[in-house]
């Protein structure tokens, strides 16, 4: 049994993974569950699954829980400061961590784990994004082992050879075979609407992903294409990958999750129904087939598979991205922090749709060239990106 960790438990990816150790519970010790602010919600994880302890980032929402929990007398032990989660993050009580916090937030405890050479199953794509060379060092340094999540990164894992997979961030592609990594992207809810519609594209529209369910961020994200934007950063860093071996394809049915293409013509796809339970189960499994409770493709009510190359006048947030990861560490941090923003206001209803692709470019523009050794560093470019999105915001944008 491994003492797992789930970093992000309220969430989509937190409701999936724990779905796992429930039809799995002979391999995983539910040891830690974090969440931000979900109190309710966390209550009754603790009381289904009675986890060693439990922690809150909000700290009004940790004093609450903590008092619910008393009246419900549950054993889980509360954690009080970010200093003693990554304490705990570190020792040996945990030998699993699922990453599957949204956003930057999740790049401190991440790091954490990583250093602290514990079993790493990433969901959460902006933490590399972020910090690239500075994790992917972490990863070798610490003998960390890196297990991909995200559907995308996972299907090319499983493509790969075992070579391969045991050295993420520094396997050689070429020494294998591998002549491509084709990262398929289904377009999200607006692969079709008319571009002069865009302007007016609401939350709610934006919010319903055509295949997949997930969280807000990620669906806003998955509509303007910025997702696949943000892994193709993540697979240029986790399969250390060139630019000539990295292509985008749409495949609006999310069937194949991703190929690997190799020298002598072979591809080879991971296919499935777009439920993250397949990929976590993979992960979990330590490699091993283990029950996912996803259900089996049906080939035969099966809609045709159909293939595009992404159209950057309809996407340019994954124009950008992609732009961003050959500029180096600087603009890939500015973009995910400009894009935080940038998402968070269209949610609220403040900006409009296009007005995201457009603020995260002006970040981009006046973010400057430096390169970044440090995490310190690293949050202080992701803080100024933040501040510079608001300003524009407040200056060009909310009159
Ligand atoms: P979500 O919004 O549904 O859940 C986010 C979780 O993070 C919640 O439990 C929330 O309480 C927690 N959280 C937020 N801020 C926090 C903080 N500062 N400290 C601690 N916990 C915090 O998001 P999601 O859709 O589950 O996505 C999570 C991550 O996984 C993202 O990085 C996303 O890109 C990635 N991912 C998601 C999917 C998916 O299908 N949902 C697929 C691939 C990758
Ligand atoms: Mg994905």
């Amino acid at each position: 049994m491994k003492n797992l960790a789930i970093l992000g438990a309220t969430g989509s990816i937190g409701d999936s993974t724990l779905s796992v150790c429930r039809d799995n519970a002979h391999l995983y010790n539910v040891t830690l569950l974090l969440a931000s602010k979900s109190v309710d919600k966390m209550l009754s994880l603790c009381l289904e699954f009675t986890p060693r302890y439990v922690a809150m980032s909000c700290s009004a929402a940790t004093k609450e829980l903590a008092k619910k929990l008393n009246k419900e007398n549950c054993s889980s032990q509360v954690i009080q400061s970010e200093e003693e989660l990554l304490q705990l993050l570190s020792s040996t009580e945990i030998d699993a961590v699922m990453v599957a916090i949204v956003g930057g937030a999740g790049l401190k405890t991440t790091l954490t784990a990583v250093k602290a050479g514990k079993e790493i199953f990433l969901a959460n794509k902006e933490s590399l994004v972020m910090s690239g060379q500075l994790f992917i060092d972490a990863v070798k340094k610490s003998g960390a082992k890196l297990w991909p999540v995200d559907s995308e990164h996972n299907a090319i894992y499983q493509a790969l050879s075992p070579k391969l997979q045991n050295t993420l961030g520094h396997c050689e592609l070429t020494s294998q075979g591998v002549s491509k990594i084709l990262l398929t992207g289904s377009g999200g809810p607006f692969l079709n609407t008319s571009l002069s519609d865009f302007a007016n594209i609401t939350p709610k529209q934006a919010v319903k992903h055509p295949n997949w369910s997930m969280g807000q961020k990620i669906s806003i994200d998955s509509a303007t294409m910025m997702n696949k934007g943000l892994e193709y950063i993540e697979a240029r860093w986790l399969f250390n990958a060139s630019r000539e071996q990295l292509q985008v394809i749409i495949h609006p049915q999310s069937v194949i999750h991703s190929m690997v293409q190799y020298i002598d013509g072979s591809v080879i796809a991971q296919m499935g129904n777009p439920d993250m339970r397949i990929p976590i189960a993979h992960v979990m499994g330590g490699g091993e087939r283990i029950e996912s409770k996803a259900g089996n493709f049906d080939f035969f009510s099966a809609p045709e598979f159909t293939f595009s190359a992404p159209d950057y006048q309809r996407y340019p947030c994954l124009k950008l991205a992609i732009d961003a990861c050959y500029h180096g560490q600087h603009a890939t941090t500015a973009l995910n922090a400009s894009n935080e923003v940038a998402v968070d206001a269209f949610l609220k209803g403040q900006i409009q749709f296009t007005q995201i692709a457009q603020l995260v470019e002006r970040v981009l523009q006046q973010t400057s060239t430096q390169p970044i050794h440090s995490i310190e560093q690293l949050l202080e470019l992701d803080k100024q990106a933040k501040v510079s999105t608001l300003e524009i915001m407040r200056r060009d944008i909310l009159c």
